[in-house]
């Protein structure tokens, strides 16, 4: 007679997710795609899981690092965890019942940091100076309420995109942030299912110090969706109730949020930001800073060194600021996809173009950021490996190098 088969557990992965920000960290790092989400929540699939940690320290709010002891034939499955509004209650489990086995598949543990020409791993840890952020001070329970103080349409008025420039005011409420965090916003009113709207994140296009330096407000900058991914129409639900919002409207706020896509405090730091769209918003937070510090009358030896890809100027979200900003502070480049009688231009042609320069840039102290679109990310990477190639420099080394020294900052949709 054949004896019954020993009853294992184990220590389930589990995303809370009253605290997940949905900010897609989790996914992007897993290594062997155990993360998966729907319009949501953010679920880890116990069969793929393997423990291996690499998503535990991106997470900007520590919603990745639950562990419940399971019966290994009772693991909650994925259909279960999408269903959630909160996590379960821990289950007492006997331990004289049978062994704790580790997940399966159990690997070595993954560092995170991988590399070559395709792909983009972010830095786990902030830049070394970088400020000390504060996350999660208001959250989604208790928001705080600002009010709009500014909207702006930043983009041509004859062309589709429309992109705004709106800022918040937090009156004497605290609201702490710094360049390359982001915080959430919740649309008011539910979804098709009956349930409150979800919030959405948007990154910080203002500096620490305010959109209007010494005050207590933010800027955000925003495309209204029209469409989804595949070109077929749909109305955003955050976008288009952030677009249309007049001054003097109320607004829930959420966060802040971020630990590791920040910028360098110490001076001779050098900034090389890649950016699409409205992906500009960090890159105009950082630069800002600089700026002020400059006008300030601060010694920064550092360089800043930017490449910015819309379909033309009319779509460039913050072209007349950008184009008055002295080179002798920014070295930028504009690549534009379409612009009639001009061959196309994505952000990776103008990072070849201007090859000698990055890698001059990329053999000193320099921090790189990526931010926008997600299709750029492997062109942008064969270029950075190409012009290392061309310069006596071996990307694939620099990359994991970089990674590791909070050096590789990306965050792309
Ligand atoms: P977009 O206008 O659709 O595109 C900007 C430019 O990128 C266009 O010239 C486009 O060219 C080009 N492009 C398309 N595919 C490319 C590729 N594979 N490589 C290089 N360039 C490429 O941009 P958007 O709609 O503003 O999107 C910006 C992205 O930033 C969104 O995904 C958004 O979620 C993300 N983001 C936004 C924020 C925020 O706070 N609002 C923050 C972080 C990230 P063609 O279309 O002509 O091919």
């Amino acid at each position: 007679m054949n004896a019954p088969a020993p009853l294992t557990f184990i220590r389930q992965h589990l995303i809370d997710p009253e605290v997940c920000i949905r900010c897609n960290t989790c996914e992007e790092t897993c290594p062997i795609d155990a993360i998966t989400h729907d319009s949501r929540n953010y679920v880890v699939n116990v069969d793929i899981c393997n423990g291996c940690m690499a998503c535990i320290s991106p997470c900007p709010t520590g919603s990745i690092d639950h562990w419940h002891p399971v019966l290994r034939s009772a693991a909650y499955s994925i259909k279960e965890q999408l269903s959630w509004d909160e996590l379960p209650p821990k289950k007492d489990i006997d331990p004289n019942l049978g062994n704790e086995v580790a997940l399966d598949n159990a690997g070595p543990a993954n560092d995170g940091v991988q590399a070559n020409a395709a792909t983009s791993t972010s830095s786990a840890i902030p830049p070394w100076s970088a400020a000390h952020p504060y996350i999660n001070l208001y959250a989604l329970k208790s928001p705080l309420s600002a009010s709009v103080s500014g909207n702006y349409r930043l983009t041509a008025p004859d062309v589709t995109s429309d992109v705004h420039h709106i800022v918040l005011d937090f009156g004497a409420q605290a609201f702490p942030i710094l360049e390359g965090q982001s915080i959430g916003i919740i649309p008011p009113g539910a979804d098709a299912s009956g349930k409150p709207h979800y919030m959405r994140m948007y990154s910080v296009a203002s500096p620490r110090t305010g959109e209007r330096d010494g005050y207590n407000n933010m800027a955000l900058t925003v495309k209204r969706v029209v469409e989804d991914h595949d070109g077929k129409p749909t109305r955003g639900v955050a976008s288009n109730y952030l677009c249309d919002l007049a001054k003097g409207a109320t607004v829930q706020v959420v966060g802040p949020f971020g630990v590791n896509y920040l910028m360098p405090n110490h001076p001779n730091s050098n900034i090389l930001m890649i950016c699409t769209g409205t992906g500009s918003a960090p890159m105009r937070a950082m630069t800002e800073h600089r700026r002020r510090l400059r006008v300030a009358g601060q010694p920064l030896s550092g360089k800043l060194m930017l490449f910015f890809g819309a379909r033309n100027p009319e779509q460039l979200p913050y072209f007349g600021p950008l184009l008055k900003l002295p080179t002798d502070f920014i070295d930028k480049h504009f690549a534009f996809s379409r612009v009639p009688d001009q061959p196309k231009a994505y952000v990776q042609d103008k990072i070849r173009a201007a090859g000698t320069s990055v890698a001059e840039l990329l053999k000193g102290d320099t921090y790189l950021y990526i931010c926008g679109l997600k299709g750029m990310e492997t062109g942008v990477m064969a270029a950075l490996a190409e012009i290392c190639g061309k310069h006596g420099l071996d990307w694939a080394a620099l990359q994991v190098k970089m990674v590791q020294e909070g050096r590789f900052h990306v965050e792309t949709y």
